[in-house]
């Protein structure tokens, strides 16, 4: 009894060293009390934004946790989701909040990976993913909520706080569970301290010039021809050089759409083709080499998020033909990442925010890609995707270096104004977000107008 309360008390003292030795040293221990879980809809099908083959009239939205402390501090946290059916995410977090009451923050914390593995791993609820589909997306909004709660207390912009951290530090928040195949916690450090010495230098870098961004503004599905064709002079203007267009439904359309598009941007400027997984694996090679003669730098998501040997198959005929293979938006955990990039099913790693179990497994496919020498092209767009991945990509672009070299994060522009600290997008690069947080607090009123379905828009 004696020894086992010594051991308690080791523990508690090397972990309070850890925190005041590292540049982690503002910690505030609030213990948390309650949560707020809202259903935010934007009925942005009315105008086709965001159409695509499979998503014919989404309804950009989130579930949007607010997580509550006895200290008045406060994180929030979102998932994407597209309407109909936010209800079910919002009913999962409320489901998982059990495991996240009266914990205080120096306990998630100090290890925080043992906490995201208790909050994926609960001996019931696992029953229901594990670790995909709706239980995971509530994961995802909760473990986001929890560090933009970290950053603002630690008053700093999530990247700050990510690339303040000490290799050894960031590791420890990683379940490494599942993919030491691929990637152990030592080679992670490894990896992470070899780029140590640059990282003052690629801030500078991040604060003078910010991180590309590229378009998919003017691609949509449902927009007419005349739309597409105004938006690529407008997006040309702005100074970008990298367009994506959504293709799949109809062939005859597409080869009109994939010539009208390089007529505008001409051939210097990168093509990007996105099928959001309407194909089957032989069609999907069919189809894309009929667009070949648009010089496509990708095809996105060609077929079945889940098929990793159909990828293999679509990435191995298309490369003779310099198209490459992307996906990941989709892509329900780690171990399915793992498995891309294990059988180079993929060439373009495309990490979402929002889906897979929030920050601490989005570095572990950060750092898989890193090994395998994946370039990372983050998916964003939505409800806050883009106002949370650029704090990873810039993370990336000072603590790790040739996954994120000649990259460039999507870009939408939707539904940013609704956001307290929106993103700034400016000669077609993201700039350096300097607020504390994560950016993923909504306004006020935008959670009086759009709360789904008492708000103000929707009655
Ligand atoms: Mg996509």
């Amino acid at each position: 009894m004696a020894l086992r309360r010594y051991e308690l008390l080791q523990s508690a003292f090397s972990r309070f060293r850890r925190i005041v030795s590292g540049t982690v040293t503002k910690m505030i221990d609030a213990r948390i009390i309650d949560i707020d879980v809202k259903d935010i809809r934007f009925p942005t099908s009315l105008l086709a934004d965001g159409s695509d083959a499979m998503h014919t009239d989404p309804d950009y939205s989130c579930a949007y946790v607010t997580i509550k402390t006895d200290r008045g501090h406060e994180g929030y946290g979102l998932t994407f989701t597209l309407g109909r059916g936010t209800e079910v995410v919002v009913q999962a977090c409320k489901s998982m909040f059990g495991l996240v009451k009266n914990q205080t923050t120096t306990q998630i914390y100090t290890d925080f990976a043992s906490f995201w593995r208790k909050l994926t791993s609960e001996s019931q609820l696992r029953w229901i993913g594990p670790e995909k589909g709706v239980i995971h997306l509530a994961t995802a909004a909760i473990i986001n909520a929890l560090w933009d709660l970290w950053a603002r207390i630690e008053g700093k912009p999530v990247w700050k706080l990510l690339t303040d951290l000490t290799p050894e530090q960031l590791v420890s928040t990683v379940d490494f569970r599942y993919i030491t195949d691929v990637l152990t916690k030592e080679q992670a450090i490894d990896m992470l301290r070899k780029y140590e010495p640059y990282k003052q230098e690629r801030e500078e870098l991040l604060r003078r010039n910010g991180y590309p961004a590229y378009t998919t503004q003017v691609g949509w599905l449902g927009y007419s021809d005349q739309k597409v064709k105004d938006l690529c002079a407008k997006y040309l203007s702005l100074g970008f050089t990298r367009f994506k267009v959504k293709v799949g439904q109809n062939l005859e359309d597409d080869v009109r759409r994939c010539r009208l598009v390089r007529e505008a941007i001409g051939y210097d400027n990168r093509l990007m083709l996105d099928a959001n997984q309407i194909w089957d694996v032989n069609e999907a090679i069919g189809w894309t080499k009929r667009l070949a003669e648009f010089k496509p730098f990708w095809i996105e998501e060609p077929t079945s998020p889940d098929d990793i040997v159909g990828h293999a198959e679509i990435a191995a005929a298309l490369r003779p033909h310099g198209i490459a293979v992307a996906t990941g938006e989709m892509c329900a955990n780690r171990v399915l990442f793992k498995q891309l990039l294990q059988m180079r099913a993929i060439d373009i790693c495309q990490i979402d925010s929002a889906r897979i179990g929030g920050i601490n497994e989005i570095l572990s496919v950060y750092l898989m890609a890193e090994k395998t020498k994946t370039p990372v092209w983050p998916h964003a767009g939505g409800v806050g995707l883009c106002e949370m991945v650029q704090h990873l990509q810039m993370w990336a672009y000072v603590c790790l270096r040739s996954s994120v070299e000649d990259c460039a994060i999507e870009f939408v522009d939707q539904q940013h104004e609704h956001f307290e600290d929106p993103v700034l997008v400016k000669d077609a690069s993201y700039k350096l977000p300097t607020l504390p947080g994560y950016s993923t607090k909504l306004k006020d009123d935008c959670i009086l107008n759009y709360t789904y379905p008492e708000g103000k828009k929707w009655t």
